[in-house]
C-alpha cells in the first residue's frame, strides 16, 4: 500500500510541479493528468484518505482546493472541473494520503461520467434509512 509517496514529494524527496503551498495545504501537478494541468491538493498533515481526516484538516484544507480550483480553470481556460476524491481500492485509491483531484474538463475532451443504476424504492428507503441511522449515531 503506498502511503509515503506524497510525503516524500512533500519533503522535496521526490520532485513534482508545486503550484500551491500553505501551512496546511500542498498542490502539484499529477503525474499522469486525466488532462493538463490536472492537480493535486493534498494535506500535509498525512491521513489515509477522507473518512479518517480529522475535522480541522478538512475544513482549513477546503479553501486550498477552492483556490487551485479556481487557478486550474483559469489557466486551463476549462469548460469546467471536475474535484475527486477516490477512497479506498475499490474506488480507485492508489496512493493513501488523502488527496483531491482537481480535474480540468472541456466541452469536448471525450471523458464520459459513470451511468446511474435504476434502484427500486424498497431499496431506496431501507438504505436512506440505514444511513440515517448510521449519522444519527456519529
Ligand atoms: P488515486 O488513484 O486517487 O490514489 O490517485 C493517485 C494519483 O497520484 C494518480 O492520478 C497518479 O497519477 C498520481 N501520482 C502518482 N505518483 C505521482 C507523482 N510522483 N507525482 C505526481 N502525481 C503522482
Amino acid at each position: 500500500m503506498n502511503t509515503d509517496l506524497f510525503k516524500k514529494i512533500i519533503a522535496g524527496e521526490i520532485p513534482c510541479e508545486k503550484v500551491y503551498e500553505d501551512d496546511v495545504a500542498f498542490a502539484f501537478l499529477d503525474i499522469n493528468p486525466v488532462n493538463p494541468g490536472h492537480t493535486l491538493v493534498i494535506p500535509k498533515k498525512w491521513s489515509s484518505g477522507f473518512l479518517d481526516a480529522d475535522k480541522d484538516t478538512i475544513c482549513e484544507l477546503i479553501p486550498a482546493i477552492q483556490k487551485v480550483a479556481k487557478a486550474v480553470k483559469e489557466a486551463t481556460g476549462a469548460d469546467g472541473i471536475n474535484i475527486i476524491q477516490n477512497e479506498g481500492e475499490a474506488a480507485g485509491q492508489k496512493v493513501f494520503h488523502l488527496h483531491f483531484h482537481v480535474i480540468p474538463r472541456f466541452v469536448d475532451d471525450g471523458l464520459e461520467h459513470w451511468y446511474g443504476k435504476a434502484v427500486d424504492d424498497e431499496t431506496a428507503k431501507t438504505l436512506a434509512e440505514k444511513i440515517r441511522h448510521s449519522i444519527t449515531r456519529s
